[in-house]
């Protein structure tokens, strides 16, 4: 059964379940991205260490090139200033004439490759070469030593002149790269300049020629060979140093300039890159972390899932409960719309509903007690879903209240033979445990197409057609057809009109005279009430003392009717009065309250007053009515049953609630004289009612013939339109009876 329920809402859970599962979609997807950007960021970060780290070490290579070079032009800075700064070397040349051999024994090896120099030169005042050995050879062109060395001069001339400095740059020779250096010649322990120094001016000096301008400068080259480079590499720690061509950009390089700045030749060597390495290390490290968030984020959107799916499955079952009726186990109410409302969205077209109610549960549930009533409901839900066709659904709508729903081109002829089958059963006597009881149903039944209406009115037109059955009689079908929907109207214009009609006085009270069978003289009066002055024209009692018992009209009308036809007749002692009650108004527990109150209001003698009630709610609630008979008796008030022979009273009712009288119908006594069944069924009540003691009153008596006849039968009191219609008191007091001076007289 539960597999059924779930089916029928399946629509609904499959709602719930998306969107759970697009929730756990969407924390999977935030949770994956979550990682993802933790793991491109470590990267990143990575990547970033090892570029910086690279950077760095970029640098550090540049700046171990440069101080190699440094180191190198310092070197050779220090052999030139070894050289020049030399007593014997001014002594030697501030002279005419050199010594030659003197010379190359001091300058002229070095040039052959042992000294850490392979070049030296003379040069004078005006920077002119005096002397020179290059590479191992006499060097006469100073020129050949490349824009360096003018550069140089350029750049320092007066603290070379000054003999300040020894001043060093690159240059490019016919032969290469070289460092050149150049430094004034002079005493180590003398003044700055000689010239300066008379004591310090060596013998043989030339004295007078230009001695305060003479100079000596010594200017020394070395050529950067390969092999050089690749030493100070070693020295330095610096990788495949070499030299490039200038005008190749890929790093790393160094371009080494002369004094002025202008490049002479570049650098370039492996650089030590340590950024891989270091990323390496902490790439584990990274993993690790990645790894490990990577698991929590897993855990997280499992966990996530897994609770929304439990929240989801405890919705449903939520749903599930809020759907179903707990005593029946069917789909509720809500269920029924909910999918109703669905099959609309998904446009399924015709759709056929039955509504059930069933009739005189409550009796049962007043008489047997809850627990009965609801072991009633279970049977019938039990026995409904029995009956129920394939692909149809069942719910209970709250009470005692079923509905069927069922789709197709065959659905209107399967609701038919449900609706059978369950009145059908419902008709029959139904046991409860020990108990048997007996009621009935009301059956409703319409059909749609839902493109065309909505189910909200589907079901409105089911209900309309139930309720149809409910007030035609109950125990039967109705289908819904629009003439149900303008008799509903109509009442529901009556029902305003009487309301306002009531407040506005529109109605009065007619009598109709009651004669004595022998004399035919007016021994009592009906009181009957009318609607002159309705707005729309008059409208007989049949056509709204329905509506008022329905309405619930009925109780200030009938109060209205009692109060008027009490305080006429108060001043006509000779006159009973016969007043008609509805089973509404008997069914108020107030009623008898009510009947005292008017009876003390208007004086009225109690026992004078017969109040006609039919039998239909006697047999409906047989507990209140014997409640109220016996209350109105204890007040004095006889009773009459309306309308006998029309139902089903039995001699048993009569017994039972003890009438004073009773009423033969004009459906019986009108046909006294033509209908021998009539006549046969006439004579019979007669003889019951004189056994039981009980009074009889004929009704519809049209013809002297009836009169007759129902005298013969044995009838008390005749009343009928052969003796007067219902008429104004006055009226009948006029035509049917002797002033009341008058029968006191006679009596007297
Ligand atoms: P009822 O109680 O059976 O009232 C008698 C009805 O039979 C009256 O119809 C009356 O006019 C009609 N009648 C009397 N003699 C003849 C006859 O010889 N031939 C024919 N064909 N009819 C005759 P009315 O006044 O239209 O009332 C109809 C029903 O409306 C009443 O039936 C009664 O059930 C109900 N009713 C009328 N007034 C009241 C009222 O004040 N309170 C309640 N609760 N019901 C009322
Ligand atoms: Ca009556
Ligand atoms: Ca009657």
């Amino acid at each position: 059964m539960i597999s059924r329920i779930l089916a029928q809402l399946s629509a609904w859970r499959s709602h719930t379940t998306s969107s759970a599962r697009l929730l756990v979609g969407l924390v999977a997807i935030v949770g994956v991205g979550t990682l993802a950007a933790i793991v491109f960021l470590m990267h990143a970060s990575l990547s970033a260490i090892a570029e910086k780290t690279d950077q760095i070490d970029m640098m550090r290579g540049h700046e171990l090139v440069q101080a190699a070079l440094v180191s190198a032009i310092a070197q050779m800075s220090e052999t030139t200033t070894d050289n020049a700064i030399w007593d014997d070397a001014a002594d030697q040349l501030y002279r005419e004439t050199f010594d030659d051999t003197w010379l190359h024994q001091i300058w002229g090896a070095g040039s052959s490759g042992t000294k850490p120099y392979d070049g030296a030169f003379i040069l004078d005042e005006t920077y002119a070469l005096l002397w020179g050995r290059y590479l191992g050879q006499p060097e006469s062109d100073v020129r050949r030593l490349g824009s360096g060395l003018n550069t140089l001069i350029a750049a320092h001339h007066r603290d070379i002149e000054a003999g300040r400095t020894v001043a060093s740059g690159f240059t490019m020779t016919t032969h290469g790269p070289a460092i050149v250096s150049i430094g004034l010649i002079r005493p180590l322990n003398g003044p700055e300049t000689p010239q300066e120094t008379p004591q310090g001016t060596p013998q043989g000096t030339p004295q007078g020629t230009h001695p305060e301008t003479m100079r000596r400068y010594l200017v020394m080259t070395q050529h950067i060979t390969p092999q050089r480079l690749a030493n100070q590499a070693r020295i330095f720690g610096v990788k495949d140093l070499a030299f490039r061509p200038i005008g190749e950009t890929t790093p790393p390089y160094l371009i080494l300039k002369d004094a002025g700045g202008q490049p002479v030749t570049q650098l370039t060597w492996t650089p030590e890159l340590s950024g891989a390495i270091t990323a390496g290390a902490a790439r584990s490290r990274v993993e690790q972390v990645s790894w490990l968030t990577g698991a929590l984020v897993l855990i997280f959107i499992a966990v996530t899932a897994f609770s929304m799916r439990k929240l989801a499955r405890s919705e449903n079952e939520a749903r599930t409960f809020a759907m179903t009726d707990g005593l029946s186990g069917l789909p509720n109410r809500r269920a029924l719309f909910d999918l109703l409302s669905d099959s609309r969205r998904t446009k399924r077209g015709r759709k056929s509903v039955v509504f059930i109610d069933l009739d005189g549960f409550k009796d049962v549930n007043d008489i047997y007690g809850h627990n009965t009533g609801d072991k009633l409901i279970m049977i019938v839900a039990a026995a409904l879903k029995g009956f129920l066709p394939a692909k149809a659904m069942l719910a209970r709508m709250g009470g005692d209240e079923f509905a069927m729903l069922i789709g197709g081109a065959e659905g209107p002829a399967k609701a038919q033979a449900f609706a059978e089958a369950a009145l059908a059963f419902l008709g029959a006597p139904i046991r409860i445990g020990d108990i048997t009881v007996q009621i009935g149903a009301s059956i409703g039944i319409a059909d749609a197409d839902l493109k065309a209406r909505t189910s909200q009115e589907l079901l409105r037109r089911a209900d309309m057609a139930m309720y149809h059955s409910k007030a035609s009689g109950k125990g039967r079908i109705t289908h819904y057809d629009a003439e149900l929907d303008a008799a509903r109207h109509r009442k529901q214009a009556i029902e305003k009109d009487m309301r306002a009609g009531l407040a506005r006085g529109e109605f009065d009270v007619v009598y109709q005279p009651i004669v004595d069978t022998w004399t035919h003289r007016t021994t009592s009066v009906e009181a009957l009430v009318r609607w002159p002055r309705r707005p729309d024209g008059p409208l007989a009692p049949d056509q709204f003392i329905d509506i008022a018992e329905s309405s619930g009209l009925i109780h200030p009308l009938g109060q209205f009717v009692l109060r008027r036809a009490c305080s006429d007749l108060r001043d006509r002692p000779d006159l009973r009065l016969s007043v008609n009650i509805s089973p509404a108004q008997f069914r108020d527990p107030l009623f008898e309250h009510k009947v005292s109150d008017v009876l003390k209001e208007t004086g009225f003698p109690v026992e004078r007053l017969e109040l006609e009630v039919t039998e239909g709610y006697l047999i409906e609630n047989p507990d209140r009515a014997i409640a109220a008979v016996r209350n109105l008796k204890a007040l004095g008030v006889s009773l009459a049953l309306d309308d006998f022979g029309t139902g089903y009273a039995s001699v048993g009712y009569l017994r039972r609630f003890q009438f004073d009288r009773i009423k033969i119908d004009r459906s019986l006594a009108g046909r006294i004289d033509t209908d021998r069944q009539a006549a046969a069924l006439v004579v019979g009540t007669v003889s019951i009612a004189h056994a039981l003691e009980i009074a009889i009153t004929a009704e519809g008596v049209e013809t002297a013939e009836q009169a007759k006849l129902l005298r013969l039968a044995g009838c008390h009191s005749l009343q009928g339109f052969y003796f007067g219609r219902p008429q104004a008191l006055a009226s009948v007091i006029e035509t049917f009876c002797e002033p009341v001076g008058i029968v006191n007289s006679q009596a007297s």
